[in-house]
């Protein structure tokens, strides 16, 4: 298996027809960097800081978050590494910073505290910026943006950290920024949110938690969330093309990525990067380098007519199993 994996790691994410998909990874731990450079992931699709804060027992300083996200570019350098801005509540509580709410998913988390506590986001960027000096890999991602006045919020205080950092003689470059699109409201508004960012990541866990109306940790309705639902295929479509429009990169970094049959429709709808669970990677890779472009979208335009999320699962194995 080893070997195996070896093998895999140094050959091309390629269809058999000639098409490249990049293959990123998600991380948050240091573990995880050394297992993704290992399977040869080509980038970091999102790196989820609040790891690192759930792991203390207090906010860390900003030249403590220097240190962490330093360690993340290096390590990956010269390859890009997303880091995503802090996005806690939800499920994710940070215990020295207690959120209590009737409605936790629908409520005060990611961008939403983080722009009502623009200390903790100006930290953090700075952080960011200070650690990229010199290795210009570094994205920054935002979570959670359900409004274009968020986001320019969120971009009003990236500049000012940027132009304050350049004044105070740091050598570094703005990073491209980019917006995940998790929210419902976020697919609806995808040209005007990409025409001010570089690119976007499409959160698959929320979004289909919220285009579902299905709590995505809740295992008495599990059956209710639907990876392959079609409502949820023909936004990830829309999101795509919208996005395309107006020149953006639209990558994807929810779990949907990292399985095999989804995978496949994803590179064929258009995805320009594909973001996993390092775990993942060999195997959507073997699978893409055993099928043709051409191939994928014959099935995704089979799957995209069917109505049932179940169907939809079953013609994608079967097309598994039929490519061996
Ligand atoms: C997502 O929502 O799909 C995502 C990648 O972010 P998280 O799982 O951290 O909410
Ligand atoms: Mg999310």
């Amino acid at each position: 298996l080893v070997k195996g994996l070896e093998a895999l790691r140094d050959l091309p994410c390629e269809t058999l027809d000639g098409y490249r998909v990049p293959l990123w990874v998600n991380t948050g731990l240091m573990t995880d960097v050394v297992r993704s450079l290992e399977r040869g992931a080509e980038g970091v699709g999102l790196y989820r800081t609040e790891v690192p804060f759930l792991l203390r027992d207090r906010f860390p300083g900003e030249e403590e978050q220097r240190q962490i996200y330093r360690e993340q570019l290096e390590a990956f350098s010269p390859h890009p590494v997303t880091m995503r801005t802090l996005d806690i509540g939800g499920d994710k509580a940070l215990p020295y910073f207690p959120i209590e709410e009737d409605n936790p998913f629908l409520g005060w988390r990611g961008i939403r505290v983080t722009l009502d506590h623009p200390e903790i986001f100006l930290t953090q960027i700075r952080a960011m910026m200070k650690a990229s000096e010199g290795l210009d890999n570094l994205r920054i991602l935002l979570p959670m943006i359900t409004s274009v006045p968020e986001l320019d919020a969120s971009l009003v205080l990236i500049h000012r950290v940027f132009n304050e950092l350049r004044e105070e003689g740091y050598d570094i470059h703005l990073p491209p920024i980019g917006v995940m699109i998790e929210v419902p409201a976020a697919v609806y508004q995808v040209r005007e949110l990409s025409s001010r960012v570089q690119f976007l990541s499409v959160g698959s866990n929320d979004l289909t938690q919220y285009l579902l109306a299905v709590d995505r940790n809740n295992a008495r309705v599990a059956d209710v969330y639907q990876a392959f639902h079609p409502a949820v295929f023909r936004a990830l479509q829309t999101i795509v093309d919208e996005g395309h429009k107006e020149n953006v990169s639209v990558g994807i970094c929810g779990e949907l990525a990292g399985d095999p049959g989804a995978a496949i429709l994803l590179m064929a709808m258009g995805f320009d990067v594909l973001s996993m669970n390092a775990t993942n990677l060999p195997k959507v890779k073997s699978v893409i380098r055993g099928i043709t472009l051409l191939q994928s979208r014959a099935l995704l335009a089979e799957v995209m007519a069917l109505s049932d999320a179940d169907q939809i699962r079953e013609r994608v194995e079967r097309a598994l199993r039929e490519a061996g």
